[in-house]
């Protein structure tokens, strides 16, 4: 893909309030597309029912809006503009997962429980790490068709290279090279016919045609899984931008679910929108002049993904009470 205006997105699993370091991804995320007079959309990943927390969803809802974080498009054609919502999008990722079973780079899973314990439990042993071992690889197709036949239940995985190395290029953290060897076939469809999360992820994001994935640093060490599923369906990789966390302090990163920091709650003492705003922007992301005070269309002008910091933010509420005065 050259020459295409910029597409990110924003795409938060409904699982607790949005503290302001979740705020400050839909930030950067929304900043990075406005620059480029591009499209920032916004996508519920709510496919895990059991993190889902009543009433998040609205949360994120509100908190865009109220901040001016408007997303711009969804599946509503002709209507008010809805966002994408995973949980509505499920039935057609097995489709994908298919493509690749007939191409050879993904295959039907037909162990069970019982046989990945054993498996777990003779590398344990020989002081090897936990992986799939390949069993269900080299299936001829009447075993398959067989065990389809009698109603088996499976998983569909993708087969990782053997030998080498895989090279993933984040914009903060530079190239991170694994040892093939090291990765597990990783379940693209799980045995209730869903996705995982994480192929979910990769075929929304390219399906949505993002250009930019701007997202915490806790999927990095995944990353090069995401890579080697775009190879695998011809699909061109986007720019990646893992942003360090927001710290409570020096140990603790904020919590959604203990409603750290929630930017609801800072709404409710008395702080500013805007002030909130250009606060997050700057933790961690050092504008190029000695500006302070910013408004969100100067964030739009002045950002740039080379100014995040790769070490983490730690929240101050000292730094806020300054910017919320200067308002
Ligand atoms: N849904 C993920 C979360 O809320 C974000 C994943 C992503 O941005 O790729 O943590
Ligand atoms: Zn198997």
């Amino acid at each position: 893909m050259t020459c295409e205006k910029v597409r990110t997105r924003f795409a938060p699993s409904p699982t607790g309030y949005m503290h302001v370091g979740n705020l400050r991804t839909a930030l950067y995320a929304y900043l990075v597309a406005k620059k480029d007079h591009g499209t920032f959309i916004l996508r519920i990943e709510d496919t895990d029912q059991e993190r889902y927390v009543e009433g998040a969803t609205d949360i994120i809802y509100n908190t865009l809006r109220e901040t001016g974080l408007i997303w711009d498009e969804g599946p509503d054609i002709g209507g008010p503009v809805g966002p994408y919502v995973q949980s509505e999008r499920m039935g057609m990722f097995k489709e994908y997962a298919l493509q690749l079973v007939e191409q050879g780079k993904a295959y039907y899973c037909f162990c069970d429980k019982d046989r990945l314990e054993e498996v777990r439990v003779l590398q344990k042993a020989s002081g090897m790490p936990p992986k799939y071992d390949g069993h269900c690889r080299h299936l001829s197709r009447e075993e398959i068709e067989e065990k389809l036949a009698a109603g088996i239940p499976y998983v569909i995985r993708q087969k990782m290279p053997e030998g080498g190395t895989t090279t993933f290029h984040d914009e903060i953290f530079g190239d991170i090279v694994v040892e093939n060897d090291s990765l597990d076939d990783q379940i693209l469809i799980k045995s209730d016919g869903m996705p995982t999360y994480n192929f979910a992820n990769v075929v929304d994001d390219h399906l949505m045609g993002i250009t930019h994935v701007i997202r915490g640093n806790e999927y990095l060490s995944s990353a090069p899984k995401y890579n080697l599923l775009y190879e695998a369906f011809g699909w061109d990789i986007p720019v990646y931008v893992h942003c360090p966390p927001v710290m409570k302090n020096a140990t603790e990163k904020l919590s959604k679910r203990n409603g750290d920091a929630s930017y609801q709650d800072l709404v409710a003492k008395g702080y500013l929108t805007p002030a909130i705003l250009n606060y997050i922007a700057l933790l961690g992301w050092s504008p190029k002049g000695d500006q302070e005070i910013f408004t969100l269309d100067e964030l739009t002008r002045e950002f740039d993904i080379a100014g995040i910091s790769k070490s983490p933010a730690i929240f101050d509420v000292q730094k806020l009470n300054y910017v919320n005065g200067e308002y």
